[in-house]
């Protein structure tokens, strides 16, 4: 990619800056690789400000990797509800394992990239900020920078342009001191580089960077096409029976695998909602019920597609329930609900019941849970 810098000038900027003041991080503080990847994986796909109470309140349940592995995965889906894309949390649990059962952490890239959940650029930042490897970091904050020092005008998610980068991010790379080097990097995109609006007049290393000579950072990265998110309707019952609301759980692989929910799904061609909810009802517990009045709208978007979730009051009529559709099914009283963790378009049914906002519905909110 040849961005003709000058190298040891430009990281000397960085760190300088680093060291003058970054923002004080749990997981700054810790050279331990089990924070360091419990905070890199949280960190994947949601804002500082979001995780710093999910890592405190995830480690002081699961302190060390061995606790980690020893949980039963429920309690760790338990303890990520509300960071949503919960594949993340599986795989942690399955990684700890590995871990666990390999006795430690490998402590270079390649072993670490086999874990599951850990790609190369999170395996990346565990070998060099816990064990000081020269390995290189690309992840979103650490692509924007690069993209606009090289000034960079393709979209850098085409794969020959992602190799280039990793190429340029290896370059560039201190490797005489690689955590504390990545992580400025990475603090410099969170803080300075920013994706709308670069703070350009405030960048320790604004001398070195060809798109502010250009007059092109707010432009670069080049964004991915735009592309309309798929909307499916959702119609879900709220089985009751004695006092007790039936609910489902997830198969453990796909989205929001494990999790539970109240039992439903899409509607199929020219099938109107209520009989959507007694079909998936029947499909997935084996369970007749009379479809009443409808209790709440939600409207949820998820990464690839949107949805709006149609809440039905139903009366229990006849079969006992059998995970048929599901992986397992629970008759569980409204107060218990909270021991179970749920996505968070079904949280949002629950407060929307307990609110009696009826179809009105909340706002619609974007997440990956
Ligand atoms: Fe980013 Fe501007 Fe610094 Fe270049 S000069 S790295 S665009 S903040």
């Amino acid at each position: 990619m040849g961005v003709g810098m000058d190298r040891p000038r430009f990281r000397a900027d960085l760190l300088a800056w680093y060291d003058a003041g970054h923002r004080d991080l749990p997981w700054r503080r810790t050279r331990d690789p089990y924070r360091v990847w419990v905070s890199e994986v949280m960190l994947q796909q949601t804002r500082v400000e979001t995780v710093v109470p999910f890592y405190e309140r995830f480690l002081a349940r699961f302190p060390t990797v061995a606790s980690l592995a020893a949980a039963d995965e429920e309690e760790v889906l338990r303890a990520w509800e509300g960071l949503g894309y919960y594949a993340r949390a599986r795989h942690l649990r399955a990684a700890a394992r590995a871990v666990v059962a390999r006795g430690g952490f490998p402590r270079d890239v390649e072993g670490l990239a086999r874990l599951p959940g850990v790609g190369r650029s999170t395996a990346g930042a565990i070998a060099s900020i816990a064990f000081g490897r020269p390995s290189a970091v690309l992840d979103g904050n650490v692509r924007r920078v690069l993209c606009r020092l090289a000034a960079v005008a393709e979209d850098p998610r085409r794969p020959a342009v992602a190799r280039r980068l990793w190429a340029l991010a290896e370059e560039l790379l201190d490797r005489g001191d690689p955590g504390r080097y990545n992580q400025a990097l990475m603090e410099l995109g969170a803080t300075v580089c920013l994706p709308r609006d670069p703070a350009c007049g405030r960048c320790p290393v604004a001398r070195h960077c060809r798109a502010r000579a250009l007059g092109i950072a707010a432009d670069l990265p080049v964004p991915p096409p735009r592309r309309v998110l798929p909307h499916h309707e959702v119609a879900v019952g709220v089985v009751w029976r004695d006092g007790q609301v039936l609910i489902a759980r997830r198969p453990p692989q796909g989205l929001l695998g494990g999790l539970w929910e109240f039992p439903g799904g899409k509607r199929a061609a020219g099938e109107s909602l209520e009989a959507c909810v007694a079909r998936e009802v029947r499909e997935e517990l084996g369970v007749e019920v009379a479809v009443g009045e409808r209790l709440a709208v939600v409207r949820h978007a998820y990464t690839h597609f949107r949805v709006t979730v149609h809440a039905f009051e139903c009366r229990y009529l006849r079969g006992e329930p059998r995970a048929v559709g599901c992986a397992d099914w629970r008759w569980v009283r409204p107060e218990a609900l909270g021991a179970y963790p749920m996505p968070r378009a079904n949280r949002r049914i629950l407060a929307a019941l307990a609110g009696g906002s009826g179809t009105g519905g909340p706002e619609a909110r974007r997440g990956g849970g």
